[in-house]
Order: structure tokens, then sequence, then C-alpha cells
């Protein structure tokens, strides 16, 4: 096979799970008729970058470029690519392409491929270019299949945009999953840059939003951004109110049981956060069984058209988030701040800022 990783590229990687970010060259593979290239202009920093650089849930390799949450500018196309043009904005968040012929990938829930042929963005066989490990977003340019990329309208602040192709998906598809609707009562678990998310689009479907949080830092924050509530306690007798749905975003290990209880009859816990293998809470079948009557369920992240409907959405009802914009060398310093508690809500990288 000729070699067909042909686009060179830069991009911030880590070398080990101890290392720091280092700049590194590498090539992307060329732009085949229905695929897109993109100069990355901003990308978002998820915690599942931070499990994944740091291998906290096992299988990553090195080099290890994450990022999923990708804005830029379209700067060539295929020759069979309609749905844009060089110059439009674009979008790619946590897949980059699937067999599309399976029962999910036809419904565009790509990301449950039957084949297993969902390939995310970064730390992922490619199957579709003779299973090379992905590279995300931390890097200057992406070849993407145009069906895995997000029409993003022209002027649109991409900076605010980015982090919504992962952070803003994955709190949008429960909360729709769930049928939110006005007057429902929704718990937010965790409150960084999904759970803030969580927030502004529960309060935007006319939800009656409050904050489970493990310290009374963003307290302030949660109410100016709409919360009626802020718990730092999952006490069912100190919590006065119960839930149609609870959103947990938390990353680390916690009682799960403890939001079940504080769910109405027949309210749902969707589940969103990846704690590291090793603290990943575990739940006693028979507390469930005691507990029935309500639902909980895990939710990841949403397909193609979802992730389409959600950024229009967005847009339309300027629903951005909270973010702080960072050049690639302050990449550690966020991931340090993200896990020692002291973190903000997404960082962003600018990634045409010099360092
Ligand atoms: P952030 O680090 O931005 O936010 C996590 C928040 O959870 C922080 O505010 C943190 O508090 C808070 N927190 C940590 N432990 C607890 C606890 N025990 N109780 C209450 N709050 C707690 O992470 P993200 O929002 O980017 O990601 C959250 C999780 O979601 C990660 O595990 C990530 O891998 C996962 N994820 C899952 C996806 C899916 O498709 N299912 C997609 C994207 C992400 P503090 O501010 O004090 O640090
Ligand atoms: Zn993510």
């Amino acid at each position: 096979m000729n070699n067909i990783f042909t686009i060179p590229a830069t991009g911030y990687a880590m070398l080990s799970k101890d290392s720091k970010f280092t700049p590194i060259e590498f090539t992307r593979h060329s732009v085949g008729d229905n695929d897109i290239l993109i100069e990355i202009l901003y990308s978002g920093i998820c915690h599942s970058d931070i499990h994944t650089a740091k291998d906290e849930w096992g299988g990553t390799s090195y080099p290890c470029i994450p990022g999923h949450e990708i804005a830029g500018q379209v700067i060539a196309v295929g020759k069979n690519v309609t749905k844009f043009k060089i110059g439009d904005y674009a979008g790619v968040g946590c897949m980059v392409n699937s067999c599309g012929e399976c029962e999910a990938c036809k419904a565009s829930q790509e990301q449950f491929c039957q084949q297993g042929k969902t390939v995310y963005t970064y730390n992922c066989p490619d199957f579709f270019h003779g299973g090379k490990i992905t590279f995300g977003g931390y890097s200057s340019n992406i070849v993407v299949s145009q069906n895995f990329a997000i029409k993003v309208r022209a002027n649109a602040p991409l900076d605010k945009v980015a982090p919504l192709l992962c952070a803003g998906i994955t709190t949008y598809s429960p909360l729709k999953f769930s049928k939110i609707k006005a007057g429902d009562k929704v718990g937010v678990a965790g409150f960084g840059g999904l759970g803030m998310m969580a927030l502004k689009y529960a309060v935007k479907m006319g939800a009656q939003v409050s904050v489970f949080a493990r310290n009374e830092n963003k307290k302030a924050d949660a109410l100016a951004l709409g919360a009626t509530s802020f718990y730092t306690n999952t006490d069912k007798n100190i919590v006065n109110e119960r839930f149609d749905l609870i959103i947990s975003t938390i990353p680390t290990s916690y009682d799960v049981i403890a939001y079940i209880d504080l769910l109405k009859f027949g309210g749902e816990l969707a589940i969103v956060g990846l704690p590291p293998y090793k603290e990943a809470p575990s739940v006693s079948i028979i507390d469930l069984v005691h507990k029935a009557g309500k639902k909980i369920y895990g939710s990841l992240i949403g397909g193609i058209k979802e992730t389409q409907e959600m950024l229009d959405f967005s847009l339309e009802n300027e629903i951005y988030p909270e973010t702080i914009l960072i050049t690639p060398n302050q990449i550690d310093e966020a991931y340090e701040k993200l896990t020692n508690g002291s973190g903000q809500f997404r960082y962003v990288i600018d990634m045409k800022a010099s360092n």
C-alpha cells in the first residue's frame, strides 16, 4: 500500500503517562474523496483527555495527542464533499468514523457502531486507515470524513464552540433522552466542564436545577447561571428535594446510591462521568433492587445528527460554555488544576497562540 500519511502536522503529545506535553511532528492521512482537512484553531480540554493521557482507564498508546473538542476552518475538501467548502467553519467531536452500515450507524448513533468500528478522535485504531492510532485536536490540523464533521455557521465564536463538541453533546443528549421539560427537577452532580453545560441546557429547557459539588468554590457561579440550589452533601435527610433526572458527571469515586435516593419515584440517574478504573464506584445489586421504581443508565456522548442539533440549538440560543483560553504550553498546568480541585470550567487551547 502506498503511504497515505502524507499531510504534515504538529501536535502536543504525552510521551508516557508521567511526561509533560511535548511538541511533536507527525502526519495525517491524505484527504480522501469524502474527507475534509481542517486547520484547528481551538481545542477544548475535556477530563477524558486527562484520564487517557495519564492512562487512568488503561490502554493508552504513546505518544498520545488528546483533544476531541475541535473547532477550526476547512482548508481542503475531497472531490465528493458537498457539506463543506474551503473557508467554512467546522467542528469535530469524539468520533471521526464508523462503519456507516449497521443499525446503530444508520440511526446516527455512531458511538454504538455494531461492527465495533467507531473510530474515536484519539487513542483509537483507525480501522479505515490501516489501523494507525488516531491523534486528537491538540494539533495543527485534522482530516475527517465530512459525515463526522459538524457544520458551524460563519462568525460563530469558535473558542466557545469547541467545548460543545464533547461537553455540550454529552449533557444535551441525556436531557433529551430523559425528555426533560419545563418544570422538571434536574440535579447536576459534578460541576466542571460537563456539569456547567448540563446546568445551562436544563435551565434553557425550563427545568429547576440543583448542583452537587464537592466544595463551595463554584456556588456563586452556579446560582448566577440559574441553579436554584447548591449542595456539597448528598444525604437524603439534608437534601430536601427529589429529582426527575440527575446527571452525574463526576470523574472520581462517589456514592451512586446516594444519588438514586434523591430521585423521585420513576426518576432517572444518567451517568456520564467516567472515573479512573481503579476508583470506579460499584453499585450493590441488592441496593439496586430495593431502589426499584427508578432508572439508572449510562450515556456516551451522542450521535452525529444529535451533535449537529445540539450545536445549532446552542448557537441559536447563545448557550456557550464558560471558558478560559490558554496557550499550548499551559496544558500541563490546566491538567494539574483540573485534577487538584482548583480547576475552572473549560480550558480551551488557542492552537495558534505562540508559547
Ligand atoms: P471536569 O474536571 O471539568 O469537572 C469535573 C467536576 O466534578 C469538577 O468540578 C470536580 O470538582 C467535580 N467532582 C469531582 N469529584 C466530585 C465528587 N466526588 N462529588 C461532586 N463533584 C465532584 O471534568 P469534565 O466535566 O470534563 O468530565 C467529567 C467526567 O465526564 C470525566 O470522567 C470524563 O471522562 C467524563 N466524560 C464522559 C463522557 C461520556 O460520553 N460519557 C464524555 C465526556 C466526558 P472540583 O471543581 O472540585 O475539581
Ligand atoms: Zn470529552
